[in-house]
């Protein structure tokens, strides 16, 4: 299946953003001040002055693969949770497979490399569950399942819960929606930045003008 990407949530808005910089004098909202937002949200940003920019955040569900899963996981500044094979057998036998592989002729069989791999991850979730029983009763569940993963591929997907404030999505655009990062995880990155722009009342409007990549 394909990667899936799921906007669950989000808190705050430019306003919030520049209330959190007006602490420093005064929160209190004129008139006059809340037409003022939208240079005040491109000042603060093109100054550096980054820290009320935490005050937003959005929250996603990501089913991908598990190389997209390390990329979203080096991101320090993020907060993530995933679904575990270390705890559950996992069932659902997901995987994702690349769309550009297909008809890429594979010299040794007579298919293309997009059908190999699904053959090849078809197999290995078949040796996990088999593996996974047959260690049980020696080992016990736990550690069986905890390392009867040890068979699943690199394009095996999982479901992980993340958050980012609005300065950490800023870096993670930066870096993942770009043309150097790997096609999953910019592809990733590309449907997150749609999710936001089309929360509705476009609440962090002013903030995605500064933050696009
Ligand atoms: C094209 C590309 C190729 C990559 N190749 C590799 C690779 O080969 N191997 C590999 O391991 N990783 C690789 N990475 C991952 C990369 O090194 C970063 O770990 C990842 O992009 C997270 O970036 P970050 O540290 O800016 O993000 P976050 O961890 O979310 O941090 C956000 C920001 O907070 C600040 N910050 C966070 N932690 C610290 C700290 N300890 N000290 C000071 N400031 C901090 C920094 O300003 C940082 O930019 C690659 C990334 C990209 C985009």
């Amino acid at each position: 299946m394909k990667n899936k990407v799921e906007l669950i949530g989000h808190y705050g808005s430019d306003q919030i953003i520049a209330q959190s910089a007006w602490t420093s004098t005064s929160r209190e909202l004129t008139e006059d001040k809340l037409a003022r937002i939208p240079k005040l949200i491109e000042m603060l940003w093109s100054e550096g002055h980054e820290t009320p920019f935490e005050k937003g955040s959005v929250h996603f569900l990501v089913t991908c693969d598990i190389a997209s899963h390390i990329h979203l996981l080096k991101h320090r500044i993020a907060s993530i949770n995933a679904e575990s094979a270390r705890y559950k057998e996992l069932k659902e036998d997901k995987f994702y497979l690349p769309e550009d592989w297909k008809d890429i002729p594979s010299e040794k069989t007579s298919t293309d490399w997009n059908e190999c791999l699904e053959w090849f991850s078809k197999y290995s979730n078949h040796w996990y569950h088999k593996c996974l029983e047959e260690l049980t009763p020696v080992l016990g569940r736990k550690r069986a399942k905890e390392s009867a993963r040890f068979f699943k591929t690199y394009n095996s997907q999982i479901t992980a819960d993340v958050q980012f404030n609005m300065r950490s999505f800023a870096n993670f655009l930066k870096l993942r929606a770009s043309e150097h990062a790997q096609v999953e995880i910019r592809d990733i990155a590309w449907e997150m930045l749609m999710l936001v722009q089309g929360i509705e009342g476009n609440p962090f409007k002013h903030t995605l003008k500064m933050i696009k990549p």
